[in-house]
């Protein structure tokens, strides 16, 4: 295969994690035959400080065209100043808007040689491997507000039938690629909108995806489950504000943020009929380790692994990337963040460790 990737290291640690990824496209394009145009382009600080935006219009025009997106991470302190005309952070709300990205997804793994790393109980976390697809550009983050006057503010929350439909779509397709069970979270025992959210939800599952099995779950009882049951979960969806809230919680599962993955898809093709989709590291720019070549490359590496399986179609090798990340950590390598009695390695480590391993499985 042939695709146009678009890189945007951005700030902090980003442009040490973007070459880890690109260390692991590379291996996969050399072992299994596919040639990966990789651009980099500015996005965040580095773009404000060097273009005067944080989204400038040839990156934006790159990404509309690349068959996918891969970004690191965006912002840190120099750019926390009253004085700038934008911040870092909306050239990459303005991205996810111009990508028309609607739905996020959120794999949440603990790797066995990770469960002591976990603050839960190993026994609990113990096989926890679950996707959350969240709604990202409705409901009441997107709603109609009133900041506070006269002691009064107020927050809506909107969804329509066709917002709904397209993020449960996208979520069964993913379920139908694991194992096919989806929980879909509302609150619909006190919100209007939930009880919308479950009719759409039964319809579509019913109708699109019978071979789906689907349960509901008030946001609370989910809140609660996730830390009591974390491996009997498969895909969950909900929508946005629920999904920011619960995502956060399932990280906490992995042990840190350096590990965890994020895909975000929206309904628009690449050249390849797959979704044009934005990868990152659901961390950000780290600022208190960039330079230090410390920083965990995982969650980086693990995003391109979901680039290749979402935007390129390519779950062999999708899975040959995690697994040479599951290899990396069962031979003992740690990054600092992840160490408890190994010595830690850097990121350059960690990262031949992983490429070392995926050579080893491809060639072997
Ligand atoms: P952060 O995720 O950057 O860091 C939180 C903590 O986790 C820090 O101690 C950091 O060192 C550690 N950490 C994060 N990623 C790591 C990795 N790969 N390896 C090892 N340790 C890691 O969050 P923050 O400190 O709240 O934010 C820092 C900056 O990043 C802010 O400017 C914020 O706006 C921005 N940010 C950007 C994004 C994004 O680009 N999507 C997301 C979150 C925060």
């Amino acid at each position: 295969m042939e695709a146009t990737i678009v890189l945007l290291p951005g700030d902090g640690i980003g442009p040490e994690v973007t070459q880890a990824a690109v260390a692991v496209l590379e291996t996969v394009a050399e072992m299994f035959g596919h040639t990966f145009h990789m651009q980099e382009h500015l996005i965040g600080g580095v773009a404000l400080d060097v273009r005067g935006h944080p989204l400038p219009d040839d990156t934006l025009q790159a990404c509309l065209e690349a068959d996918a997106v891969f970004l690191a991470a965006v912002g840190g302190p120099r750019w926390d100043r009253p004085d700038l005309p934008m911040r870092p952070e909306q050239g990459l709300l303005a991205l996810r808007k111009a990508m028309g990205v609607f739905a996020n997804l959120r794999p949440v793994r603990v790797f066995p040689p990770l469960v002591h790393a976990s603050p839960l109980k190993p026994d609990i976390v113990k096989g926890t491997d679950f996707v959350v697809v969240r709604e990202l550009t409705g409901g009441i983050y997107f709603g109609p507000r009133q900041e506070p006057t006269q002691g009064r503010a107020y927050d809506t929350m909107v969804y329509t039938e066709e917002e709904i439909a397209r993020v449960v779509r996208m979520a069964a397709r993913v379920a139908m690629q694991r194992g096919k069970h989806l929980v879909s979270v509302d609150k619909a025992n006190v919100l209007a909108t939930s009880r919308l959210w479950r009719q759409v939800t039964e319809r579509v599952v019913a109708q699109e995806f019978p071979q789906v099995v689907l349960e509901h779950l008030l946001v609370d009882a989910a809140a609660m489950h996730l830390l009591r049951r974390p491996s009997t979960f498969d895909v969950l969806v909900t929508a946005n504000m629920f999904g920011d809230i619960l995502t956060d919680e399932a990280a906490a599962l992995a042990g840190s943020l350096g590990m965890l993955p994020s895909a975000s898809l929206g309904e628009t093709r690449n050249r390849h009929g797959f979704p044009r989709g934005l990868y990152e590291p659901v961390h950000g720019s780290a600022p208190d380790i960039a330079g230090q070549g410390i920083a965990n490359p995982l969650a980086a590496i693990l995003s391109a692994a979901l680039l290749l399986r979402h935007s390129l179609g390519l779950e062999k090798e999708a899975r040959a990337v995690e697994r040479a990340v599951e290899q990396a950590l069962e031979a003992g390598f740690r990054t600092l963040d992840l160490a408890v009695e190994e010595e830690p390695v850097s990121t350059r480590a960690m990262t031949r460790a992983v490429v070392g391993m995926l050579r080893g499985a491809v060639g072997g």
